[in-house]
């Protein structure tokens, strides 16, 4: 994907495309793999408990790269008291102190990339290339709320009509449970956490099941910093016990959640049954993302596109495109080319700098996607299958897939891998194929390609979507610049790296003073 992705800058001084600079990155990363890597709680005043589980590379599961320990009830318990006790002092630390301690967090990050990358890639199975962007974007969300907590937080004088004083002020909510998923491991991670804290609250962090490694090394490093342990928990644990316990918690103030729309109604049901303050649910769900492109659209930067879009990260994005609607004038050429691109990809051991697709994440993935692959052969034609070879007999592989469909109605489910679908359609059909891809309820990206202005902006006001794309990738928006997220099925905003982020995890006191 180096030469295929959208090209950008997001190296922190590691130029992707010199193979020297990557070739000395791969071989620190490697360099960084301990094998004993573990995750524990870290919860002040709890006692260890629980058996350690064993985390496996999914591109090998023979390999054991480290443990993680499960919170019971009573360690799930003392965090939510330490967070409620722990919370008042560090709203009431300036806001510019609070980003400090973040920004110090962010140079530290970008210090030891390498570890980081090689944790990514040894628990998540990010390739190299993902590994530099997980952690890019880690850095960036860092600064970003570090920098919107310096502005928003500065109270803001309001009109005094009457003689009056009166300000806005931000502060905390109180207690945010951070619940992260296991696709950016470090990049969603830290957002989410980040923001909560900037914002003036005690976090609790609940990782995916799948990559509490990560996870438990980023609050090491947020500690290391200066955050405050009590301020900022670790509570690895299945969602069932752990996640479940704490959002139908009244101590909890708000929740910030990455992870499936069946995830984030199960949280909200909880969350509205409490008999507690209305609670904050923030959350970014999946997506059934289309790209479109019609008759006037080059069919070799559109190829390279939708390439880049289904099977960058092994198709496991929520940005990443599902089902490619080309105008049949053009379609023909397209899914040849289509095929062609794709018998180029190599699938294989993500550490290896030649790998453009690595490993999903567990065999439960695997499964549902080996399942989606039973019913297309049924249902659906088969344009192409990327080649494997005996190098991924011993981990969850799929190879890359694309079908052509004659209906969108025959995806029942997102499927989350590197899996396209081509459809095709008539000039006189481009309201109609917006407005099926709008009913399918989710909202999240949109690639358009297009050289017809009218085309493109008729889209653009159509299309019920939160992230749209034209004539590029649709993937890996940049903190700060490409506001991330969806609506209606696909989250509830505001939008992460955006301008509304941060105030979304605070609450508003208005101070008017008879002066
Ligand atoms: N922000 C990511 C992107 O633009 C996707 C995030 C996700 O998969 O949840 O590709």
């Amino acid at each position: 994907f180096r030469s295929q992705g959208h090209e950008r800058d997001n190296s922190m001084g590691i130029n992707l495309a010199n193979d020297a600079q990557l070739r000395a990155l791969a071989d620190q990363i490697n360099a960084a793999v301990t094998g004993d890597w573990t995750a524990a709680p870290l919860v002040p005043g709890a006692s260890a408990s629980g058996t350690k589980i064993a985390v496996t590379n999914p591109a090998d599961r023979r390999q054991t790269v480290g443990h993680w320990q499960a919170a019971d009830s009573a360690t799930v318990e003392q965090a939510l008291q330490n967070a409620v006790a722990a919370q008042p002092a560090w709203d009431a630390t300036p806001a510019a102190s609070r980003a400090a301690i973040l920004e110090h967090a962010a140079a530290l990050l970008e210090a030891r990339m390498p570890a980081y990358i090689a944790l990514c890639t040894k628990e998540a199975g990010k390739t190299i290339p993902d590994g530099v962007a997980e952690v890019r974007e880690a850095v960036d969300f860092l600064r970003y709320y570090a920098g919107q907590a310096r502005k928003h937080f500065a109270p803001e004088a309001l009109p005094s009509p009457t003689g009056e004083s009166n300000t806005l002020q931000l502060a905390g909510r109180g207690v945010f449970v951070c619940i992260s998923p296991w696709n950016f491991p470090l990049a969603i991670f830290m957002g989410q956490v980040a923001a909560a804290l900037a914002a003036g609250n005690s976090v609790i962090a609940k990782p995916a099941e799948q990559t509490n490694l990560v996870g438990y090394a980023a609050v090491k490093l947020l500690h290391e910093a200066g955050i405050p342990e009590a301020v900022l928990q670790f509570l690895p644990g299945d969602g069932a016990t752990v996640g479940a316990a704490l959002t139908r918690d009244p101590r909890v103030a708000g929740v910030a959640f990455t992870g499936s729309t069946d995830t984030a109604r199960a949280i909200n049901r909880a969350m509205a049954a409490r008999d507690a303050a209305i609670g904050v649910l923030i959350a970014e769900t999946g997506g059934q993302n289309a790209l479109i492109a019609d008759s006037s659209s080059l069919p070799e930067q559109l190829v390279k596109d939708a390439v880049s879009s289904a099977f960058t990260s092994a198709g496991q994005r929520c940005s990443a495109a599902r089902v490619l609607f080309v105008q049949d004038d053009i379609a023909d050429k397209v899914v040849h080319m289509l095929a062609g691109a794709m018998a180029e990809l190599k699938v294989g051991d993500p550490g290896l700098l030649s790998t453009d697709v690595g490993p999903v994440i567990d065999t439960d993935a695997l499964a549902l996607l080996e399942d989606h692959a039973a019913r297309m052969a049924k249902e659906a034609k088969q344009i192409a299958v990327a080649t494997t070879d005996d190098s991924v007999a011993h981990g969850s592989f799929f190879a890359p897939r694309a079908w052509e469909l004659t209906s969108l109605s025959q995806l029942t489910r997102e499927n989350f891998g590197p899996a396209l679908h081509v459809i095709r359609w008539k000039a006189n059909q481009l309201d109609q194929v917006v407005d099926t891809i709008n009913a399918t309820g989710f909202g999240l990206t949109l690639g358009i390609h297009s050289r017809i202005d009218e085309t493109i902006d008729r889209i653009v006001q159509r299309a019920k979507v939160g992230n749209i794309y034209v004539n590029r990738n649709q993937i890996g928006a940049v903190v700060g610049v490409q506001p991330f997220g969806g609506q209606n099925l696909s989250g509830t905003g505001p939008k992460a790296g955006g301008p509304h982020y941060l105030p979304r995890f605070a609450t508003e006191k208005t101070v008017t003073v008879n002066t």
